[in-house]
């Protein structure tokens, strides 16, 4: 007997029939003998038309009400799945976030998990009871409810499979693992059937939705065994053979592992590029444009200063872009004059794309293959980023899937090479 927790995405939680689906395979593993929490995500769309109903209200609307209205979609979510569950004869009980609790700070729309209490779990789990959480959601320290963040269920059922001790995080979704690359924009990409957790988390943050950043980095800290599957597989295929399906994310690089240079291209169409032309080249322009930056709460990613010349250079950094237009106000308004910058300018039609691989270590040569490639595809290349497992690049946002298949080919990640 094992504790483990299923974590189901929208998509999988889509519709009632969906639900009972879900409740079939989990109640497969309660009769297996194990103990299962499930973490569920609000049915595809509901976040979105949640979230879309308050934008009709209003341009600013205050991020406590969102989290008030959004994590709304999952408490439909768990009552449905429970319900369910009991229609399969199963003891079946939900919580919402505050009272189980999870426990997280104030920062509402992406508030972080700061404790779980478990008590109240472990004692339904021994009563014999599948425990239903929902995701995305938990609840401040002055009692309000916060979310996540986009995606954010993943972390909570990381985050559950941590505070439980459970012997593995099963999140099943959509596509059957962790691919080569998305498979929606590369039909040909491959699933891997182990990826490492450092590969894992550069993969997440660079714009690999398939699971929240914050999900990885629970993962990697508690060393919790995680597993990306598919929802969509029969129901009733042998336990063992599911168990053992989808991509593990491995802490150590064991014989599983592919042995690639690169094993997988993310990319992003989440951000936009500001330049601060014409600073003068003086001591502390870095931390005047950026503090001023941070200070607003924007974080920023990709930073480039060129070399100056008659004293004077620009600035250019990218930043998320729904924040795009508050950043180019703030700097027009506040550091613009006070630097005597001849100017400000943007771009939001840009893209990420970022090629990943703990082979990049130790073989050279990897990034001049991704700039020949592009330059093959005649793709100008507006900033370059480089750590030790990854390479990325920003780009027009329209050349993105261009980008991106070229680049899965020139490094032999297609499936027909593998
Ligand atoms: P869920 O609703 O189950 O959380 P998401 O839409 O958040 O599902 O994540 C799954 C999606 O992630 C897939 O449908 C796929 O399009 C996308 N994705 C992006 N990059 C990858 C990748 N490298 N491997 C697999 N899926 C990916
Ligand atoms: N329902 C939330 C979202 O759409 C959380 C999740 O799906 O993980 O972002
Ligand atoms: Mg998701």
């Amino acid at each position: 007997m094992a504790l483990i927790v299923h974590k189901y995405g929208g998509t999988s939680m889509g519709s009632t029939e969906r639900i009972r689906n879900v409740a079939k395979r989990v109640a497969k593993w309660v009769r297996a003998g194990h103990q299962i929490v499930v973490v569920p995500s609000a049915m595809s769309g509901e976040t979105n038309r949640l979230l879309g109903l308050a934008k009709e209200l209003s341009d600013r609307p205050s991020p406590r009400e969102l989290d008030m209205i959004a994590s709304t979609g999952e408490q439909v979510s768990v009552g449905l799945l429970s319900i369910a569950l009991q229609a399969e004869g199963m003891d079946a009980v939900s919580y919402a976030g505050w009272q189980v609790p999870i426990k997280t700070d104030s920062a509402f729309t992406k508030a972080r998990i700061e404790s779980i209490d478990d008590k109240r779990v472990r004692a339904d789990l021994d009563a014999g009871k599948v425990v239903i959480i929902t995701g995305f959601q938990g609840v401040d320290p002055n009692g309000n409810i916060t979310t996540l963040g986009r995606g954010g269920s993943d972390t909570s059922a990381v985050a559950v499979a941590a505070a439980l001790k459970a012997h593995e995080c099963l999140i099943y979704t959509d596509v059957d693992g962790v691919y080569t690359t998305d498979p929606r924009v590369v039909p040909d990409a491959r699933r891997l059937k182990a990826i490492s957790f450092e590969e894992m988390l550069e993969m997440a943050s660079l714009g690999s939705k398939v699971l929240q950043i914050r999900s990885v980095e629970f993962a990697g800290k508690y060393r919790v065994p995680t597993r990306v599957l598919s929802s969509f597989t029969p129901w009733d295929i042998p336990l063992d053979e599911e168990a053992k399906s989808g991509t593990l994310i491995s802490f150590e690089e064991d014989e599983e592992m592919e042995q690639a240079v690169v094993s997988g291209i993310a990319f992003t169409r989440d951000e936009a590029k500001i330049t601060v032309v014409g600073v003068p080249d003086t001591p502390g322009i870095a931390f005047k444009i950026l503090g001023k930056v941070a200070e607003a709460n924007i974080d920023v990613d990709v930073i480039i200063q060129n070399v100056s010349r008659d004293g004077k250079t620009d600035f250019s950094f990218t930043v998320p872009r729904g924040d795009y237009a508050r950043a180019i106000e703030l700097l027009k308004s506040k550091v613009q004059p006070e630097l005597n910058a001849a100017d400000v300018i943007g771009d939001d039609k840009i893209c990420k794309v970022s090629i990943v691989g703990i082979g990049m270590r130790s073989h050279v040569g990897i990034a001049s293959t991704m700039f020949g490639t592009l330059s093959q595809e005649g793709i100008n290349i507006k900033m370059i980023t480089t750590s030790e497992i990854k390479t990325s690049v920003v780009i027009d946002e329209k050349y993105m899937e261009l980008a991106v298949r070229a680049l899965h080919k020139a490094f032999g990640l297609d499936e027909a090479k593998a």
